[in-house]
C-alpha cells in the first residue's frame, strides 16, 4: 500500500474512532459559535449599498454602552468572561466596520462597565482594552467619544468627581466640543441626569458655539443621556441655544426613537426596539422638529435581547438622512451550545472510561 493510502486510511480511522468524533464534533461546535454565526449576522443586515456608495453620503457607525466588563465585579470567571465579552464585541465591530466602512464612529458613552471606580491603572488596562477591540488609536479624529455614567458618574446624586471627569478628557479629549464639517455640524456633550441645563452647562456650551445655534443641514448632538424627555423649561432653552435637528444617545440599551415639535411642545414616541422599515429616512428639513434615537447596546452583557450597532447615513446633496440598525447575534445562546456540548463531553468521556473500544464502526484492517 502506497505511504499516500495508509494516512488517508489513518485520517479515516481516527474520524470514525471515539477521539476523532469528539474532535470533530468540537470542531464543528467551535465553527459555528464563533465563525458561521457572525457571517450569518452580516447576511442578514440591511443593504444600505445603493446610498452609502454615492459620493455625497457621508456614513456614521454609531456604538452605544460597550461597557467593557471590568476587573472588580467579575469574581472568579473575571478573566473567561471578561475574554468572551471583549472578542464578541472585536467580532461584530470589526464586521460592522466593515459593512459601512464610516467617515465617521460615534461612541455613545458607558465605554466601561467599572469606570467609575477604576484606579488610573486599571482604566489604562480597560482603555488599551478599547483600543485593541475598536482601533481607537490609529484611526485617528475619525471617532468621537463622548462619557456615561458608568465612565464619570451622573447617575445619582454624589457619584460624580472632577478628577474622573478630567481622566476621561485625557484618554479621549474635551467633555463639550463642535466639529464642523461642510454640511454637518456635530457637538458632542456631556449633559448628565442630574444636570440642571441653565445652571451648570448653558454658558459652557454656548461658549463652544459662541453663542449661535447650529445652522448646517445635519445639526448633530451627541450627549449619552435623553434631552427631550426632561422638564419644559430644560428642553426649550436648549433647543432655542442649539437648534439641533437629530439628538443621538445611549444609556436606555435599547433602540427608540422620540420626536419633538417645537411648536407644540410635545414629545412622542415614533419606534422602539424594531425600525418601521430597514432603512429609515429621517426628516431633518423642517425646523420644527427635533428626533432623539436611542442606539441599542452593542454589548450582549446587558441583559437585552436586541443588540447591534446603528448607522447613520447624511447625503450632503439632497439633504437627507436615513437611519438602520446592524442586530448582532445573542451571544448567551451560543454559550449555551458550549455548556451542553461540556456536559455532553463530560458523560461521553465517562462512558468511554467504562466501556473502553477502540471505535465507533468497525473499519477493516488493511
Ligand atoms: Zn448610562
Amino acid at each position: 500500500m502506497c505511504r499516500r493510502t495508509r494516512l488517508t486510511t489513518k485520517l479515516k480511522r481516527l474520524l470514525i474512532s471515539r477521539y476523532g468524533f469528539v474532535l470533530l464534533t468540537a470542531c464543528l461546535v467551535i465553527c459555528m459559535n464563533e465563525i458561521v454565526c457572525y457571517e450569518w449576522m452580516v447576511m442578514t443586515w440591511p443593504n444600505i449599498d445603493s446610498l452609502a456608495n454615492k459620493s455625497t453620503v457621508r456614513k456614521f457607525l454609531l456604538v452605544a454602552d460597550p461597557q467593557l466588563i471590568g476587573e472588580k465585579d467579575e469574581g472568579f470567571f473575571g478573566l473567561i468572561t471578561r475574554n468572551d465579552a471583549d472578542r464578541y464585541l472585536a467580532n461584530t465591530f470589526s464586521r460592522a466596520n466593515n459593512y459601512v466602512k464610516p467617515d465617521g464612529i460615534l461612541f455613545l458613552g458607558d465605554i466601561f462597565d467599572e469606570g467609575l471606580s477604576a484606579s488610573d491603572d486599571e482604566f489604562n488596562r480597560y482603555f488599551n482594552r478599547f483600543d485593541t477591540i475598536f482601533q481607537y488609536k490609529s484611526r485617528g479624529n475619525k471617532s468621537i467619544v463622548i462619557p456615561g455614567d458608568n465612565d464619570v458618574g451622573g447617575e445619582y446624586y454624589g457619584d460624580k468627581n472632577p478628577y474622573q471627569r478630567q481622566r476621561f478628557s485625557s484618554y479621549f479629549g474635551r467633555m463639550i466640543q463642535l466639529y464642523r464639517q461642510k454640511d454637518i455640524e456635530i457637538l458632542r456633550l456631556d449633559i448628565d441626569l442630574r444636570d440642571d441645563y441653565l445652571k451648570t452647562k448653558q454658558s459652557r456650551v454656548l461658549e463652544e458655539t459662541q453663542s449661535r445655534p447650529m445652522t448646517s443641514a445635519f445639526r448633530i448632538v451627541l450627549n449619552h443621556w435623553p434631552m427631550l424627555t426632561r422638564s419644559a423649561t430644560f428642553t426649550k432653552s436648549f433647543l432655542h441655544d442649539l437648534n439641533p435637528n437629530l439628538i443621538l444617545k445611549g444609556d436606555s440599551h435599547h433602540f427608540t426613537i422620540h420626536l419633538h415639535d417645537r411648536n407644540r411642545s410635545v414629545t412622542e414616541m415614533l419606534a422602539r426596539e424594531f425600525l418601521p422599515q430597514p432603512v429609515l429616512p429621517i426628516d431633518v428639513a423642517q425646523t420644527r422638529y427635533v428626533h432623539e434615537i436611542s442606539i441599542p447596546t452593542c454589548s450582549y452583557r446587558m441583559g437585552v435581547s436586541r443588540i447591534g450597532y446603528g448607522v447613520l447615513l447624511l447625503d450632503t446633496a439632497t439633504k437627507s438622512a436615513h437611519l438602520t440598525i446592524l442586530s448582532t447575534p445573542r451571544r448567551y445562546g451560543y454559550l449555551y451550545v458550549y455548556a451542553t456540548y461540556g456536559i455532553c463531553f463530560v458523560i461521553g468521556f465517562i462512558f468511554m472510561l467504562l466501556c473502553p473500544g477502540r471505535s465507533i464502526v468497525t473499519y477493516p484492517r488493511s
